[in-house]
């Protein structure tokens, strides 16, 4: 049993006034009515002593009935309102020191349905901060590793760099493996920034009517030197004249990102196809390649952060570019779909509003 404390010695002498009053007051006037009726309807006399001791008995009466509503609803009060508010602040106590696994059960009882809506509300407030919270460490964890090795690499080269004996062939490889590993960390960094601000939505869309054929064209010229050197066919389609309203910064980064993607898991000799079309009041864009193509497992996780599904070529990027395509097309309402076979290829489709 909780102890008493003088807040709530204060409290239930509060509540022994205001029932004392009502029930006094309540008693009396049914008192008076009463006598009035009886003495009317039987003839009878009340004398001020016998006035006087039904008055003392019912004080009495009043008093005792007092202290009993009072007690009732002292327990009340604490079965209803102060174990559901007590259980909540330990609650809400725990979540502040950090502690996120905290989930409250609900209570049961028709007077808990208030505390049962605060209730549900704060345990899907924990369960959406520990998402956020694995996803934060994830987050950290994975940048960390992506870091390590690039860094790594540096630390190996700058060794070799150090040897006095070296030939002007192998300084020039090792200053080369320092500069790869360099541009990688830097291009990381720049994609987790750009991925940081598209999240946080500090990025805003400067929107813009543009060819977006055009736009495909240019995006693919410049890889124009890897499929000349990979001899890789190139086919396009292009619709004329289609337009859309859209940040073409935000928007190239979506080509980039697929027109990388096909050239790196194309091999030697493998075809890279890209087409504009409309349908309805939408443009979709499909760049499709002849590439090693994927499993369903690998395709059920490429959107995510830091995912690669093809290790051997692990070194060419860090996860982050179909991330970033797929936080683009979602700002832009648009739609992504990947279909892929194993050996065969990968076709990516983006959707998106025309003007
Ligand atoms: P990465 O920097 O590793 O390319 P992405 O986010 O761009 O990161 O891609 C994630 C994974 O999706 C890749 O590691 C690869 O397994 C798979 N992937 C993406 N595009 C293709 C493609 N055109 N063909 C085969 N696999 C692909």
């Amino acid at each position: 049993m909780k102890k008493l404390t003088f807040r709530t010695v204060l409290r239930m002498i509060s509540s022994f006034m205001i029932f004392f009053l009502t029930i006094g007051f309540a008693v009396s006037c049914c008192m008076m009515l009463f006598l009035n009726v009886i003495a009317e309807t039987m003839g009878l006399e009340f004398t001020a002593e016998n006035i006087a001791a039904a008055a003392k008995i019912t004080l009495v009466n009043v008093l005792i009935i007092t202290a009993i509503f009072t007690w009732i609803d002292y327990i009340r009060r604490r079965m209803t309102v102060d174990r559901p508010v007590r259980i909540i602040t330990e609650a809400a106590e725990k979540i502040m020191k950090g502690d996120l696994s905290v989930r409250i059960k609900p209570m049961q009882g028709a007077a808990t349905e208030g505390f049962n809506r605060i209730i549900t509300a704060v345990n899907s407030m924990t369960e959406e901060l520990s998402g956020i919270e694995t996803l934060r460490t994830d987050f950290i964890s994975n940048v960390s590793h992506e870091m390590k090795t690039p860094l790594a690499v540096m630390q190996n080269y700058g060794t070799l760099l150090q040897s006095p004996e070296l030939s002007d062939e192998k300084r020039i490889e090792y200053a080369k493996g320092v500069t790869d590993a360099s541009r990688r960390l830097a291009d990381m960094m720049t994609n987790i920034l750009k991925l940081n601000r598209l999240e946080n939505q500090t990025i805003f869309p400067q929107k813009a009517v543009f060819d977006l054929g055009e736009q495909l064209c240019e995006s693919l010229l410049q890889y124009e030197s890897i499929w000349e050197k990979s001899d890789i066919e190139i086919e396009t389609e292009i619709e004329d004249d289609v337009k859309v309203e859209a940040d073409a910064e935000l928007l190239s980064l979506v080509w980039n990102n697929l027109f990388s993607n096909a050239f790196k898991f194309t091999g030697e000799g493998g075809k890279v196809r890209v087409s504009l079309t409309t349908d309805g009041h939408y443009a979709v864009v499909s760049v499709s390649d002849t590439g090693c193509g994927m499993t369903p497992e690998v395709g059920a996780h490429i959107f995510e952060k830091f995912y690669q599904g093809d290790t051997s070529r692990a070194t060419q990027g860090n996860g982050l570019g179909l991330a970033l395509v797929k936080r683009v097309v979602d700002i832009m309402q648009g739609e992504i779909g990947v279909e892929s076979a194993v050996g065969k290829g990968t076709t990516f489709t983006v959707k998106i509003e025309k003007v």
